[in-house]
């Protein structure tokens, strides 16, 4: 029997749970064992977390303070990451089954996410654009937009959430941040760093419950700003809730990202390529390329290679540095791709490996790294993102049969494209509808390169130096330095 491990909430600087007293439980998905309970805050604890942002948005020493000394706050944020990387990493691993090597590096990575951004906050600068001799002086500011709500996935989710809480805070915004509810303990634990790093009370909060306490949220009168990352279904609840406020807000949601290799591809480069983009974190990446398209010279070769080595991926422990793949996070998760990939095999899908629950593994949330071969882009398997270990294959003749497979979709996240024809690959990157296009790589990642999707997977790019400048608004001042007064409109002269 494991303990169960209690977290509560922060809120205005302070710990506390919910006011009602209503908890939920987060399972470990490698072992099925309950292992942490949360606050599960009501409407009313998700309001007193907005009002302590919003207070502290316009009073006390957050406002005071000069751009600078708001980057000395991001770069201590930093600097109270690393001794709590490693606590971190193992209660996200414990929460969601993400592999605790990359949990850890994670953790570690997020340090520069802060010192990045922390590094951009005194400059954000407004402009003076030119004006005639005696015309009034005309003077634009970038101000804060005030209470940003950050709502998360619980996959990766202290990343994510880095990167909307630091350049928001760089920015001069206090935020709420919501954890998801399948996993919020990586969450609550980072407001321990929070405190830590003494961030003033109020300018960085944390609520844990579920959708209701999102919609409570999101559609707060005074949130100014909602950035959410999660899945396309919920983003159509989000968008009519922020009806309320006129929040700004910013979407990052799913994909169904092509990975395109033709005859003239280095194999080995591709076959690695296609492991990280479809096996890496089992699956459960936005940037997930499930969508493999193959040119017919060396789809044999290609699959042969492929299945062989998705055979021998090492399923297991996520804290077993020796595992390769974890379990799934949720047991809804492995039961609906479960059922979606028996229904595409049974009404025509080629299984090419996997395609159930590993043979050794009684406990845990666990399914095999999995191929399916289609005829057509048709199959629900193929349209829909699963978020899980399960890659659909497709054939293609030219580079235009591949443009339209690839663009024939309702998302446009990533993409991936292996030649060694560069001058084709870039042609077939810029005809994919995407945010990010990986090029004979997948994977790699940069906090100074932008990410986002259009179409199903969102709007607004996350990341980059932008992103600071996406939470602030501008204000145009005119100032009359003619020495003349106005002039009485209403009199004739
Ligand atoms: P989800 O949409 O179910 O939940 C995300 C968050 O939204 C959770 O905190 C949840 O509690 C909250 N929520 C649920 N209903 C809500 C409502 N009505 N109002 C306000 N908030 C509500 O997503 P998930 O299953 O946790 O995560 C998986 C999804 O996230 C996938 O679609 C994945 O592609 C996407 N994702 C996108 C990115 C990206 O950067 N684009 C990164 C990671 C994950």
């Amino acid at each position: 029997m494991t303990e169960i491990r209690t977290f509560g909430m922060f809120i205005d600087g302070a710990w506390c749970e919910a006011s009602n007293g209503a908890t939920f439980h987060s399972v470990n998905p490698a072992t099925e064992e309950i292992w942490a309970e949360f606050s599960d805050a009501p409407a009313e604890d998700v309001d007193r977390a907005v009002q302590a942002a919003d207070r502290a948005f316009r009073e006390g020493p957050w406002p005071k303070m000069s751009a600078a000394e708001r980057g000395k706050v991001l770069r201590r944020i930093g600097a109270a990451i690393e001794p709590a990387a490693e606590e971190l990493g193992l209660v996200e691993t414990t929460d969601s089954g993400k592999l605790l090597r990359e949990t850890v590096w994670q953790a570690r990575n997020l340090k520069e996410v802060y010192e990045y951004y922390g590094g951009l906050a005194d400059k954000v600068q407004g402009d003076i654009p030119p004006s005639p001799q005696g015309a009034p002086l005309q003077l634009v500011v970038r101000e804060p937009l005030g209470v940003v709500a950050a709502v998360v996935p619980w996959n990766s989710q202290l990343h994510l959430a880095g990167f909307k809480i630091a350049p928001a805070l760089a920015a001069g915004n206090t935020v709420v941040v919501k954890a998801s509810e399948d996993a919020s303990a990586a969450i609550v634990e980072f407001a321990k760093v929070i405190e830590a790093a003494g961030v003033p009370p109020g300018v960085v909060n944390v609520v844990t419950g579920g959708a209701a306490c999102g919609q409570a949220l999101v559609s707060h009168p005074l949130v100014r700003r909602v950035s959410f990352t999660g899945g396309v279904d919920t983003a159509r609840k989000i968008i009519p809730a922020t009806a309320n406020n006129i929040a700004a807000m910013s979407l990052e949601l799913g994909g169904k990202s092509p990975v395109i290799v033709f005859d003239d591809a280095d194999l080995e480069n591709a076959v690695n390529g296609i492991l990280s983009a479809i096996f890496a974190a089992t699956g459960q990446s936005c940037a997930a390329g499930s969508r493999l398209l193959v040119q017919d010279g060396i789809y044999d070769e290609l699959l042969a290679r492929l299945v062989d080595r998705a055979n021998s991926i090492r399923i297991g422990d996520p804290t077993d540095p020796e595992t390769q793949m974890g379990p799934l996070a949720t047991k809804a998760q492995r039961d609906r791709i479960e059922r979606l990939v028996a229904e595409a095999v049974s009404s025509g899908g080629r299984l090419l490996s996997g395609g159930g629950r590993p043979a050794n593994r009684d406990r845990g949330y666990y399914f095999e790294p999995t191929i399916v071969a289609f005829e057509n882009q048709e199959a629900e398997l193929v349209r829909r993102e699963l978020f899980g270990p399960v890659l659909s294959v497709l054939r293609f003749s030219s580079e235009e049969e591949a443009m339209d497979l690839a663009r024939d979709t309702d998302f446009a996240f990533a993409g991936g494209v292996f030649s060694r024809d560069f001058a084709k690959a870039y042609r077939v990157s810029r005809a994919v509808p995407a945010g990010r296009i990986w090029m004979n790589t997948y994977r790699q990642t940069s906090l100074m390169v932008p990410f986002g999707g259009s179409k199903n997977s969102g709007y607004g790019r996350e990341g980059g130096i932008d992103a600071v400048r996406d939470y602030t608004q501008t204000k145009g001042i005119f100032i009359n330095v003619s020495g003349v007064p106005t002039p009485d409109p209403f009199v004739m002269r």
